[in-house]
């Protein structure tokens, strides 16, 4: 062999050995007509946008509870018939029914103005007089504490910047029974999110038990940032918060899904899917019809192109994962006896802007597998798999069945209008939706057809 020859052949064999490791292991490779497939048939037009229009232009939000979300529900059950899934039905789910009612906040002084607000969900409401007081601004839990004797009788801001969510959320969930405690008539805290176009968010708030329940609502960046600039200048703030928020008896709802029956090993399921309820302000679009409609597109493109995996792909769109979770702990209890059986679940529940992969949470041997997977989406942009998956309403049967998990991830501005009026369609393109079910279906028909181990 001459020395060209041989250089010529050690460079053919490094390009080989790169390529192969940029496209994954081999196995995976049997797998890309039918990822193409996928890809390609979702691509090809806006039926999943349309979709996802369809329910948030005709029922709009779909809070526990109310009717919108039952006849979104059974809007849900009859499109799934219509697309020949099998097994579709509804799953009875009680859930609490909270009720917003009218509200308002007005400042007092040094000026009288109404503000916008939005109340936190399952709060209590003011009673008719409504609660006037003076405010007392905190930026966190150490400065309420260190202003403790300052509290008593007043109502307490908390004026926590958005950092991120894990780190801002905790206000609205603790803050109310935390300054009650000590004494606080109301409490408001700054909307958990980016600065907006002056929005507060909604989102569920926690009573302690040891502490007195007291209305609690929020307002915007800008104007929690103007009372803190205000007590900065030692000027009075006095508002007057009213709240009709209260709770009626539970009522009933619903679980749906809708399967794919595997073709060889039908007891094997994977669970795809996200929560169809929503806040009741926006059309609960990014959270999460938006998460619902592309898990449930994957199940639709697959039935279409007739590619039936061996084990069974299981739609669910959950109930009340925002402000009780009992469709994720009633699909646990309901499902005992095949939790055994799940290999994987899948949860869509941080919106549908360009997909950025999934993460995952289970053993290293299934990583692998769905990293391989992963190398089937770069021409999407998905084919990244980050530490840590999962999702609320999967959690409890994922957790019953110590079963792998894994979250669709995207990247985009979800936290911006998360539970606000501004959580539209209008925020979502055809192809971020196409893109997304495209990148869901590959994954999950590549794990239903070859499992995990
Ligand atoms: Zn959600």
């Amino acid at each position: 062999m001459s020395k060209r020859i041989a250089l010529v052949l050690a460079l053919l064999i490094s390009v080989v050995v790169y390529l192969g490791a940029q496209v994954g292991p081999g196995w995976v490779d049997q797998y890309r007509p039918a990822a193409q497939k996928l890809i390609t048939e979702s691509q090809a037009n806006d039926f999943a946008w349309q979709r996802l229009a369809e329910v948030t232009d005709t029922f709009g939000p779909r809070i526990s509870g109310s009717e919108a979300l039952e006849r979104a529900i059974d809007w849900a059950v009859a499109k799934m018939k219509e697309d020949g899934l099998e097994n579709v039905h509804k799953e009875l789910v009680m859930v609490p029914k909270w009720v917003r009612g009218r509200e308002s906040l007005d400042l007092i002084e040094p000026v009288r103005q109404p503000l916008p607000l939005l109340g936190l969900g399952n709060a209590v409401g003011t009673g008719p007089a409504g609660v006037e007081g003076d405010v007392i601004v905190v930026k966190d839990f150490d400065e309420l504490t260190a202003r403790a004797s300052d509290v008593k009788g007043r109502i307490v801001l908390f004026n926590a910047v958005f950092t991120n969510y894990g780190a801002t959320v905790v206000y609205r969930r603790d803050g109310p029974s935390r300054a009650a405690a000590l004494g606080a008539t109301a409490v408001l805290i700054r909307a958990v999110g980016p600065t907006g176009l002056r929005t507060p968010h909604t989102g569920a708030t926690v009573y302690a038990d040891n502490a007195p329940k007291i209305a609690a609502a929020a307002i915007s960046a800008e104007d929690a940032d103007r009372f803190q600039r205000l007590q900065a200048r030692g000027v009075r703030i006095r508002v007057k918060l009213s709240m009709e928020a209260h709770f009626d008896p539970d009522s009933t709802s619903y679980n749906v899904m809708g399967e794919l029956r595997g073709r060889d090993l039908p007891d094997e399921i994977v669970v795809v899917g996200g929560h169809f309820d929503s806040w009741d302000v926006g059309a609960g679009a990014s959270d999460d019809a938006g998460g619902c409609i592309v898990t449930w597109e994957a199940a639709r493109l697959m039935k279409k192109l007739g590619l039936r995996p061996r084990r069974t792909v299981r739609v669910v769109l959950f109930t009340n994962e925002e402000n009780g979770l009992r469709g994720g702990n009633a699909y646990r209890d309901a499902h005992k006896d095949e939790l055994k059986n799940h290999i994987l679940l899948i949860e869509s529940d941080g919106g549908v802007f360009d997909p950025d992969g999934f993460g995952f949470t289970g053993p290293d041997d299934a990583r692998a597998a769905v990293t391989a997977i992963g190398t089937l989406l770069k021409g999407l942009g998905a084919s990244a798999i980050a530490a840590g998956g999962g999702g609320a309403d999967i959690g409890p049967a994922a957790e019953a069945a110590k079963a792998p998990v894994m979250s669709h991830n995207v990247k985009g501005d979800y936290f911006l209008i998360h539970h606000t009026p501004a959580d539209t369609i209008a925020r979502i393109t055809p192809k971020q939706v196409s893109d997304n079910a495209a990148a869901i279906a590959v994954m999950t028909y590549v794990i239903a057809e070859r499992g995990l181990k």
